[in-house]
């Protein structure tokens, strides 16, 4: 193939990224764009593939056949809730075969060269092995959390920032050795297994229950190390998706930490989720005497009367898996002539955009979902909220008080509407580890249960009423 028509098939795959990237910016459009970001990648992978000196495709095309056929399967199986490890882990892979592939070509052009290489292929080879080694093995810590495999608490020990800035020196300085004396293959590997100690040290320390921002920033990470393989190769293609993903990777992690109201050095570092927050009020003062509980056929028979519901979704609704339920409730309501929306917060769940693809799978239309801000100039207006498995984000706590490990995160402000209806198991609290001062308000009314089932009593209270 000619290095032109190369080069040109590159650009179209390098566009077809970005229109795929476009796409993923609203749920409308999310299928489309990646179609086109697979179809990009599938013009890629098939352009190198007839391009480079390949010695033999058997190995290639097993390697195609095996992986495609384990992830295929994997993706299918995977339930939603578990799509955080699931991404956390291809993540891993992606930068493990940034170690591999850029390590090849190093150590093959160093025996070919006896190590007279130039400084800018070696160079790029470090930052490769290096990023890379750490995205591997941090990806498997989180994975390991994610799956209850490693502890979900935040493990700090004495001194570990000091160690972690030991390793982040070390990792470095054998990597200007690899630049320095590039004959000597061995120190790559050396400078791989000390950046690989650095990533478990640096996710270990992190609480469960923020490993999906870790997982966004490991994704970025997975994109630089590609990058930095794309220049080992001279691969103009790999270059440009890389950075692609490492810049998209970051902004998503940007955009986290800002809904969550917390900075990035916070999540990385202040081992948030160690050991169960001290600080805010007890859940006694809050409760006691207070909690008022309802059944099906009571919100059956304010429903009646209702004009417009808002349904709030959060991460219980995705554990009870009662999207499909909410949807059936939806259309009986809309067919008695009551307006239904969706109040979606953008850290409710456990992962960017989780409760719009829960929703979405179960065919409810987009239209009906309302963004956070959008949806607090309208709760006044609401007869009733009924907030389903959603703790953290509707805690007026965040937003009345000071103190807390919520405190100054923008909540949706469901106290607002006329009554709440709040469906969950118990009194538990959410993800920040502090009680919710809405079950106990005059206006809300604890509907205890598994969301699902809650849902399905509901709905069939409302038929009969
Ligand atoms: P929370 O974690 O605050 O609360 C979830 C609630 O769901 C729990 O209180 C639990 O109560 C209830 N629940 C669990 N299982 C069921 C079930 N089967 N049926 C009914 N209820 C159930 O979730 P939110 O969505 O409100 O908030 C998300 C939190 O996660 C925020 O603090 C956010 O910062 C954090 N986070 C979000 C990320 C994201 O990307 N979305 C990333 C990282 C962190 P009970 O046990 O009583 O049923």
């Amino acid at each position: 193939m000619s290095p032109d028509l190369v080069n040109i098939a590159y650009l179209a795959a390098a566009s077809l990224f970005v229109l795929g990237l476009k796409g993923l910016t609203h749920p409308r459009t999310a299928v489309r764009g990646n179609r086109l970001g697979a179809l990009g990648m599938l013009i890629a992978v098939v352009v190198t593939l007839i391009n480079q000196q390949i010695v033999g495709y058997q190995v290639i095309i097993a390697g195609i056949v095996l992986g495609g056929l384990i992830g295929a399967i994997w993706a299918i199986k995977v339930p939603m809730t578990g799509m955080p490890e699931f991404v956390g882990l291809c993540n891993g892979f992606g930068g493990g075969a940034s170690v591999l592939v850029a390590g090849a070509a190093f150590i093959e052009s160093s025996l070919r060269s006896s190590g007279n290489l130039e400084m800018q292929f070696s160079a790029a080879t470090v930052v490769s092995g290096l990023i890379g080694a750490v995205t591997f093995s941090g990806s498997l810590i989180a994975f390991g959390k994610l799956q209850g495999m490693v502890s979900e608490k935040a493990v700090r020990f004495p001194a570990d920032h000091v160690l972690k800035a030991l390793l982040l020196l070390g990792s470095i300085g054998v990597g200007v050795m690899v630049v320095l004396d590039p004959g000597d293959v061995n120190n790559y590997w050396y400078m791989v297994a000390v950046a690989s100690v650095l990533g478990i040290l640096l996710v270990i320390p992190i609480g469960g229950a923020d490993m999906p921002v870790v997982v966004a920033l490991l994704n970025s990470y997975s994109g630089l190390a590609a990058a930095a393989t794309g220049f080992v190769l001279s691969n103009n293609v790999l270059i440009i998706a890389g950075t692609l993903v490492g810049a998209s990777g970051f902004i998503l992690t940007s955009i986290m930490c800002k809904a969550m109201n917390r900075s990035l050095s916070n999540v990385m570092f202040a081992g948030v989720g160690g050991e169960p927050p001290s600080d805010g009020p007890a859940m006694d003062d809050i409760y006691e005497g207070k909690v008022k509980s309802t059944s099906a056929d009571e919100v059956a028979m304010l429903l009646d009367s209702a004009r417009r519901v808002v349904f709030v979704p959060g991460y219980g609704m995705a554990v009870a898996q009662a999207q499909h339920a909410v949807r059936d409730l939806t259309n009986m309501l809309e067919e008695r002539g009551i307006e239904v929306e969706f109040a979606i917060h953008p850290v409710a769940g456990r992962m960017p955009g989780h409760m719009n693809v829960l929703l979405a799978e179960a065919d409810i239309s987009y239209d009906k979902l309302k963004e956070m801000d959008d949806a607090n100039t309208n709760f006044e207006q609401t007869d009733i909220s009924i907030v389903i498995g959603a703790n953290d984000v509707v805690n007026p706590l965040a937003r009345d008080s000071s103190d807390t490990p919520l405190s100054g995160m923008p909540i949706l402000n469901v106290d607002r509407s006329k009554t709440v209806v709040v469906i969950k198991r118990s009194l538990s609290p959410g993800f920040a580890g502090i009680p919710n001062p809405l079950f106990a308000a005059d206006n809300c009314l604890m509907f205890f249960g598994d969301g699902k089932q809650a849902i399905q009593d509901l709905t069939t209270a409302v038929k009969e009423a």
